[in-house]
């Protein structure tokens, strides 16, 4: 299998990670590059500068970073990114967190991907354990698809959703709502996914990061959506909470689930129960604050993980009550200065 060397599980800790809200952290996000073969508009510029290889963690680093939360009570990963599938040798840490199924000491291991890679890694990730992917597809039209990844193909996501599903991984379709692009289309993407058995969740635009467009440009608050949906379709709320941002409700045409993500209209931070990490080690409590703790140093600085254990729960400790996130109707700037692949969608 792989060359990498793997720590040992550890049982989980009694210093399980709490934070001063009394919310228990169970969910880690890895932003395992901050590369990607496509430059959305809402998430990079057209001329993005990449982080030098040597920042980044290496893959076995990842691994014992990984390992450690898991160790203090994380029992879902999500790799991501930039897009995690190009990450050259990505399988290996699949492979390896894979143990931590088997083990029972972590519940899920997921990814989040643009679906161009899935054809290649779609089999190879249903045997690491994966159980489900999402997908970010924004349009079905194809010419509206190369204008906001700028230099993605539509032909090859949809190929990505065919092989995922045939590998018997299931799919879930996330779409950025983007005012006077697709926000048209969500009647067609919400009947072609729930057709095809994929739950479907809508993410409102988030000011992440310098993309060389003004965010008023592009931001559809989605309780105007969801107002619209509702003329078209019967909407039962669901009770269902993931910990995370998303509300979802039951569509009574289709049968199917529909997610809407809200930062900017509703704010959910109040259950919030994960944390980021991004490639280069950096531990961020919160999407929408710039408070944010360096594991690289004392991952690297010794063979122990009793640094890097005193880093994690120092962190912890300091994760805020939520995000400030607006979007500034004067200045029009992003409230935050990274972007959106550096942390991890
Ligand atoms: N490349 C992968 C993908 O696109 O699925 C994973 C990383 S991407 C940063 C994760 C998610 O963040 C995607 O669904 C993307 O649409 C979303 N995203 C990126 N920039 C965003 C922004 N400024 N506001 C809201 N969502 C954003
Ligand atoms: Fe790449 Fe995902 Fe960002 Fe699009 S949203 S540029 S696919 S990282």
């Amino acid at each position: 299998m792989t060359g990498i060397h793997l720590p040992a599980i550890d049982q989980p800790q009694s210093d399980a990670l709490v934070d001063p809200f009394g919310r228990a952290i169970s969910y880690l996000r890895v932003s395992v590059t901050d590369r990607c073969d496509f430059r959305c508009v809402y998430c990079m510029s057209e001329d993005m500068a990449f982080l030098p290889k040597a920042d980044l963690l290496s893959l076995e680093e990842l691994d014992r970073l990984c390992t450690a939360f898991i160790a203090k009570g994380v029992r879902k990963l999500r790799l991501t990114g930039g897009e995690p599938l190009v990450r050259r040798g990505i399988m290996t840490l699949f492979a390896s967190l894979s143990r931590h199924l088997d083990a029972g000491t972590l519940d899920e291991l997921t990814l989040t991907t643009n679906g161009t890679q899935l054809p290649k890694y779609a089999a190879e990730l249903k045997q690491h354990g994966v159980k489900r992917v999402n997908v970010s597809l924004d349009t079905l039209d194809p010419d509206k698809f190369r204008a906001v990844t700028r230099w993605g193909e539509l032909d090859k996501v949809l190929a990505g959703i065919d092989a995922a599903q045939a590998a018997g991984l299931k799919v879930k379709i996330n779409a950025v709502a983007l005012k006077g692009v697709n926000e048209d289309e969500f009647p067609a993407l919400i009947d072609w996914a729930h057709g095809r058995g994929m739950d479907f969740t809508v993410i409102e635009v988030m000011p992440l990061g310098d993309v060389g467009a003004g965010r008023l440009d592009q931001y559809l608050p989605l309780s105007m959506l969801r107002a619209r949906l509702a003329e078209r379709y019967t909407m039962e709320d669901l009770d269902e909470r993931t910990g995370g941002p998303a509300r979802y409700v039951r569509v009574a045409e289709t049968g199917g689930k529909l997610g809407f993500i809200t930062p900017m209209t509703h704010n959910f931070c109040e259950s919030c129960n994960r944390v980021r990490v991004t490639c280069t080690g950096t531990l961020y409590m919160c999407l929408g604050q710039e408070d944010a703790a360096d594991l690289r140093r004392p991952l690297r600085a010794s063979e122990s993980n009793d640094l890097l254990d005193a880093a994690i729960t120092d962190a912890i400790s300091r994760k805020p009550k939520g995000h400030d996130f607006v979007i500034d109707r004067r200045r029009s700037r992003p409230a935050l200065t990274r972007h959106m692949s550096v942390t991890g969608g």
